[in-house]
């Protein structure tokens, strides 16, 4: 099912934004990558510190403490967005900054930004969730994230989901639900907005899931600029984030306390 929707300007200083933050972090990698198992082991004092680097670069008032900073730290490995929107409501921007995010997104944007600091190495293929084909396949294999992004690669569009913190990419099958495993056609609503070719939100109306479909037909490999097309905003999505039926994808699944 495709629902065209129309047009709407973008936000052009957002790319500069996100990837200058990114461009921060890599320069502090110094090669010392982490390597990320199932169970999500991040580094909290370092991931904290990084996140206060962050959201002091992007202008954070008032700066979060080391305190706050680790919370959002262990809150992005437990999966729980609580602290994120709490944080969000009590804190603010200098009306110059115009990422285009809001206050909680560029929190979770600092927070994942601080995993990709210890986890991420550079787009590889591995090998998808060994379950069933009919299982839902939106947890990185790799470090146990969400994927919020799948891109149709080649001549023949292989399905991939893209993990947005280590650059894990697995395939999946071509059609369906990565996160619940809907497979009726029907259920599935995509939405593709005039004159942006190549790209669409997809919308399971099954667990009201949305996430972003890249179609890179010239490509065999994701490019390297996958992170900011993941996390920049798309003015399209605007319409969709005011209907409630609506979810937005996590950056972790929740851990079960
Ligand atoms: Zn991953
Ligand atoms: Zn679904």
């Amino acid at each position: 099912m495709t629902t065209p929707i129309p047009p709407t300007d973008t936000t052009t200083s957002t790319n500069s934004s996100i990837a200058r933050l990114l461009g921060e972090i890599a320069i502090d990698r110094q090669e010392s990558v982490v390597p990320a198992g199932l169970s999500g082991k991040l580094d909290l004092a370092r991931a904290a510190a990084t996140i206060r680097r962050c959201t002091q670069s992007a202008g954070l008032s008032p700066a979060l403490t080391i305190a706050e900073a680790e919370e959002l730290a262990r809150a992005f490995v437990d999966g729980d967005d609580g602290p994120f929107g709490r944080y969000g409501a009590g804190h603010s921007f200098p009306p110059t900054e115009e990422s285009g995010l809001e206050v909680d997104e560029v929190l979770a944007l600092c927070a994942l930004l601080a995993a990709r600091e210890q986890w991420a190495r550079g787009a590889h293929s591995v090998e998808p969730p060994t379950s069933g084909s009919d299982e839902p396949n939106a947890v990185c294999p790799e470090c146990g994230s969400l994927a919020r992004l799948e891109i149709l690669l080649g001549q023949y569009s292989e399905r991939y989901s893209v993990c947005p913190v280590c650059n894990a990419y697995w395939r999946i099958a071509r059609v369906g639900c990565p996160h619940c495993g809907e497979r009726d056609g029907h259920h599935l609503v995509v939405y593709t907005a005039e004159q942006r070719t190549g790209r669409a939100l997809v919308h399971c109306l099954s667990c009201r899931r949305v996430w972003r479909r890249l179609e890179l037909r010239g490509h065999t490999t994701p490019p390297d600029d996958l992170f900011i097309r993941t996390f920049e905003p798309w003015p399209e999505e605007l319409l969709l984030d005011q209907r409630d039926e609506v979810l937005p994808v996590p950056l972790r699944p929740a851990k079960a306390k």
